[in-house]
């Protein structure tokens, strides 16, 4: 049996007569959030038990969730060989009174999704990567924590949601159920979440960069990059051999770049590392030229790693020297410190306590 999720509109229109019917199963899914085919009341009966022998819709398991005092909520699922991923919900802004308009102001929520089981990418400060890899997911299990999320915390399907494709895994290691995955969730029967909302995040693998560049799918790309010099990038992403920083920038400078948006680089800032002005000074240098924005995350440590979180002040510091120097900077929260939100941390803590 395989889910109904890993199948666009057109290959489900394909499959099913006549074909309105995929719109229909889509908006009970994905806009009504049913996960069950009877309940598909416009449907007639005996279609209805052809679609149960043939699908199941949803592929996760909730088995654990945790929240934060900021206000996020992490995920554990289950899929069904038993492997697990996390998902998050990020609140960025929370319910409200709008002063100016008057009225109340919808929360804005982001959700931080996996792409793989593990990764192979093996970077010396993620969790994730020190497991290894296990497999990739499909591009239904993919949306299903989109799917899921939003229904479990009762966001109307009519809100939008920002995703970012920055929980476990590499997504351009993925790329073909990743870029199925981002035309499914933007399936105007479906989620209806544009591409525009939708962030690649990658290690930077230069020419899988090139690639989804070419698929010209709108989405858009996020680049881990965290240090300034090859050397420095190689000890903690081993992947940097094979792809350096200058590719994984003649990489970007031929991405398809919306008018109105900016590449987003991520930088760990990690103590004694790569937190320094001379690093700072090498960054804007390095951006120049290129529509970017700069995220500074601090290093979030985990039991057994080696690094250490940097000083506030030195944070400070770096993201004024790159904003006085006319590069875009911002400094993320560390959103979900508490219930181990750097991906990959929550599966382990619970495999070390079942353990
Ligand atoms: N594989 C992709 C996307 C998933 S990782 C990538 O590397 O971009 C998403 C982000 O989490 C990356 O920027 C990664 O550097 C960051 N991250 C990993 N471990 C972390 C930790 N211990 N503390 C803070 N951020 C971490
Ligand atoms: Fe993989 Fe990203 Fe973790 Fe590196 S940071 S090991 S690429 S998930």
């Amino acid at each position: 049996m395989t889910s109904i999720l890993d199948m666009t509109k057109k290959e489900l229109a394909e499959e099913v007569q006549p074909s309105f019917r995929a719109n229909q199963i889509y908006q009970w899914i994905y806009q009504k959030y049913l996960f069950s085919f009877d309940e598909m009341l416009n449907l007639p009966k005996y279609f209805r038990d052809e679609l149960s022998k043939k699908y199941y819709i949803m592929p996760l398991r909730l088995l654990k969730t945790e929240e934060s005092s900021d206000g996020s909520k992490k995920y554990l699922f289950m899929l069904r060989d038993n492997f697990t991923i996390e998902t998050v919900l990020l609140p960025m802004k929370a319910e409200g009174f709008d002063k100016k308009s008057g009225k109340i102001r919808s929360a804005k929520y982001t959700i931080c999704i996996s792409s793989q089981v593990g990764c192979k990418i093996g970077c010396a400060f993620c969790l994730t990567g020190k497991n290894g890899f296990v497999r990739n997911l499909s591009a239904g299990e993919i949306t299903a924590q989109v799917l899921f999320v939003k229904k479990i915390n009762s966001i109307d399907a009519s809100r939008r949601v920002n995703i970012v494709y920055m929980g476990m895994g590499e997504p351009l290691d993925n790329l073909q159920n990743v870029v199925k995955a981002v035309g499914i969730f933007a399936d105007i029967d479906g989620l209806s979440i544009s591409p525009r909302r939708q962030t690649i995040s990658t290690s930077g693998l230069s020419s899988q960069i090139e690639k989804l560049g070419s698929l010209d799918t709108g989405a858009l790309l996020a680049i881990s990059l965290h240090a300034v010099d090859d050397e420095t990038r190689q000890k903690l992403m081993p992947i940097n051999k094979a792809y350096n920083i200058k590719s994984i920038i003649e990489a970007v400078k031929k991405f398809p770049i919306d008018m109105r948006k900016r590449v987003l680089f991520e930088y760990l800032m990690i103590k004694g590392i790569n937190d320094s002005m001379d690093s700072a000074k090498k960054l804007v240098k390095l951006l120049n030229g290129i529509k970017a924005k700069v995220n500074l995350i601090y290093f979030n440590p985990h039991a057994g790693s080696e690094f250490q979180r940097p000083n506030e002040k030195d944070v400070m510091a770096f993201a004024e020297f790159l904003n006085s120097h006319g590069l875009l900077c911002t400094i993320r929260q560390s959103k979900g410190l508490d219930i181990s939100a750097a991906c990959g941390q929550l599966k382990q803590r619970l495999e070390y306590e079942l353990a």
